[in-house]
């Protein structure tokens, strides 16, 4: 399988390319060259298999020959360490995601990555250093994925004092080949650092640098295998079935419309957003109007120019007719989120977090006015990593998991730096062993 730039239909890489280079040099994001269906005996058999085995065809379909089948299948295992089980809540389900390490989908596509990644190391001498500023979840998530993985090393830049204590912990206590830089600064000096040291000839002609930022098509992968799992545990097919996925940068949306293209029969989608409605409003008017994102409660979709909008136009050949057949657009305030997670916690006992909630509402609304259909939420984050908003709106105290409890234990390691970028460059090489 090639991989062709969004910006240009005439590029094609190959998968370790588009992989390392994240985001195509014209600033496209890679699409592969074609979406293969998948065979009816995949669908037949979808029921019996398990997460890991469905993971390992529908990636192989994506994938091609490019990585030996036996890689393929350690790639899957690495990533597939956790299940996400679908349970049913107040006549819909919830497809729970957050049952990785760092309690949130990401890790899907994190640990997707950190194992091709691991696989393109061994194929050369130089160690790959993955360069991640984070405002918190990704750090976490890309730290615990990469964890161990020889030949990888990552380097995590955060805001000092900007990041939530359990966030810190997550990435600045494993140690090994993870090392968290403290940044005197905020997120977009972070950020800024890290985009300095790409176009850094010295830098770049010394170590083998890569991002592991959310456009990288190796993220958006693993994240299509879960909605054929949700398909295979519904286990009552005669309905027809729609799926709202809450949304800030719309990968996962954007691997689900991919799992459709794969034959997967999902009949409609919901785009469901907090007020950052940039897409929801598209849909209702057919013009796309990106802003500076607002502040919610739901704050890992605060997106005002969602990066996988180009991928979705690409997916309906920038047809506005097929894409709105195929997809519809909610949004809500903090204050109806809020009241879902509220009135659920009241009729079902069930605890959302301020994510899932909103997919939630959207599914509800959609239900209202089109019956007969299965309703599946995506539950993206564990409710303990939003505590402090779902203690408010439900009135009662939520657990910390176990694994989150473990991070709190362990002794934060990290290196102070300020926003200064020749500090950091000089610094840079003296942490890669
Ligand atoms: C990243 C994230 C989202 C949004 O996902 P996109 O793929 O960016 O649309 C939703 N919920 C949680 C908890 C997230 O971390």
């Amino acid at each position: 399988m090639k991989y062709y730039s969004t910006n240009d239909k005439s590029v094609r890489v190959s998968l370790r390319e588009a992989v390392i280079n994240g985001l195509a040099p014209d600033n496209g994001l890679y699409m592969p060259e074609y979406i293969p269906v998948l065979p009816t005996s995949f669908f037949e058999s979808l029921p019996e298999k398990s997460f890991r085995e469905i993971g390992y065809e529908v990636a192989k379909n994506l994938i091609g020959d490019d990585i030996p089948v036996a890689e393929l299948r350690k790639i899957i295992d690495h990533t597939i360490q956790f299940d996400a089980p679908l349970v049913p809540v107040d006549n819909v389900y919830a497809l729970e995601l957050f049952h990785g390490p760092t309690l949130a989908f990401k890790d899907f596509g994190a640990r997707f990555l950190s194992g091709l990644l691991g696989y393109f190391a061994r194929q050369q001498s130089k160690e790959i250093t993955i360069l991640v500023a984070t405002s918190g979840d990704t750090g976490s998530a890309v730290a615990n994925a990469f964890f161990n993985v020889p030949g990888t090393r990552v380097v995590v830049l955060y805001p000092s004092g900007k990041v939530s204590e359990i966030q810190e912990k997550q990435f600045t206590t494993l140690g090994g080949n993870i090392t968290s830089l403290e940044v005197a600064g905020t997120f977009d000096d972070c950020q800024r650092l890290v985009k300095a040291a790409f176009v850094d000839e010295q830098l770049k002609s010394s170590l083998f640098l890569t991002s592991a930022n959310s456009i990288n098509i190796a993220r958006l992968i693993p994240q299509s295998f879960y909605y054929f799992y949700a398909y295979a545990q519904l286990k009552q097919s005669e309905k027809q079935v729609v799926i709202s996925v809450p949304s800030g940068n719309f990968g996962n949306l954007t691997a689900g419309l991919m799992a459709k293209r794969m034959g997967l029969p999902i009949q409609k989608f919901l785009a469901v957003t907090n007020i950052n409605d940039v897409v929801p409003e598209y849909l209702a008017t057919k013009f796309f109007k990106p802003r500076n994102s607002q502040q919610t409660i739901s704050n890992a979709m605060d997106v005002g120019n969602p990066s996988n909008f180009a991928r979705m136009l690409e997916l309906y050949d920038h047809d506005f007719e097929k894409l709105s057949k195929d997809i519809y657009g909610y949004y809500f305030t903090d204050d109806s989120t809020r009241s879902a997670m509220q009135s659920v916690f009241k009729n079902t006992g069930y605890v959302l977090d301020p994510h899932g909630a909103v997919g939630y509402l959207g599914l509800k609304e959609y239900l209202q006015n089109n019956s007969g259909y299965a309703g599946v939420f995506l539950e993206t984050a564990h409710p303990a990593k939003f505590r402090d908003v779902v203690e408010k709106a439900i009135q009662q105290q939520v657990e910390l998991p176990p694994r989150l409890q473990e991070f709190m234990k362990g002794e934060k390691k990290s290196i102070s730096i300020s926003v200064n970028f020749s500090e950091f460059k000089s610094l840079l090489p003296t942490l890669l062993t």
